[in-house]
């Protein structure tokens, strides 16, 4: 059996959730999101989403041993055993370490490239549902009805304070301190796939689909 295991990497507003959401259906394996975990995990009132849930509230980053721990747990389930796409995670050498060290052996790194200034562009315009948390963009991607939520009818759809353009400029910066040398790290273990973010969704899917077919 082809054993799918993958992980979606580039900069924040690349598209990687609705990549990840994507590949995960097409190869019939679990989206493995860190940030969908965290919230589930806070939900739950599970013992290691009791700590997320005091780093979320205060508005800090969750610690690498608190999300290891949560991938980790995921990662044992039943439904993972045949593969699985991760999402946020790993995020930062040591957590890039911890997945090897937990014996886990990508098959594919997929690095979605867009420039900053296309980052600036996509999540400068981003608009977000309050209710359902539905994301929308002034021009890429309106709403049908000016100012209201086509998934739940919300009336008044906001700015994130995530996607101001100072904040956006501050995850930008974090993105290449932190994340963007795991392109090399995994460069080097032979399993990174690079595929352009420009364009529209459906094309980068393909493309991201055609990257796996040698797998
Ligand atoms: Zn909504």
């Amino acid at each position: 059996m082809t054993q799918y295991r993958l992980m979606m990497l580039g900069p924040p507003g690349a598209g990687k959730g609705t990549q990840a959401k994507r590949i995960a259906e097409r190869l019939d394996i679990p989206h493995v999101s860190t940030g969908d975990m965290l919230r589930e995990a806070r939900r739950k009132g599970t013992e290691l989403g009791k700590k997320a849930a005091e780093f979320m509230n205060a508005g800090d980053l969750v610690p690498d041993d608190v999300v290891i721990g949560i991938v980790r747990e995921r990662l044992e389930e039943e439904d993972a055993a045949g593969g699985f796409i991760l999402d946020g995670f790993p995020r930062t050498r040591p957590q890039a370490e911890a997945l090897a060290e937990m014996g886990v052996e990508l098959d594919a790194v997929i690095n979605i490239d867009v420039s900053d200034d296309e980052v600036i562009n996509r999540l400068g315009g981003r608009l977000s549902c309050p209710s359902c948390g539905a994301v929308y963009h002034e021009e890429a991607k309106p709403p049908s009805k000016d100012n209201i939520c086509d998934e739940c009818g919300h009336e008044g759809l906001i700015t994130r304070d995530d996607d101001r353009p100072e904040a956006i400029k501050q995850r930008l910066k974090g993105y290449h301190k932190q994340t963007a040398p795991l392109i090399e790290f995994y460069e080097k273990e032979g399993v990174l796939k690079n595929v352009s973010g420009v364009g529209d969704p459906n094309s980068v899917t393909e493309a991201i689909v055609s990257e796996l077919e040698d797998l």
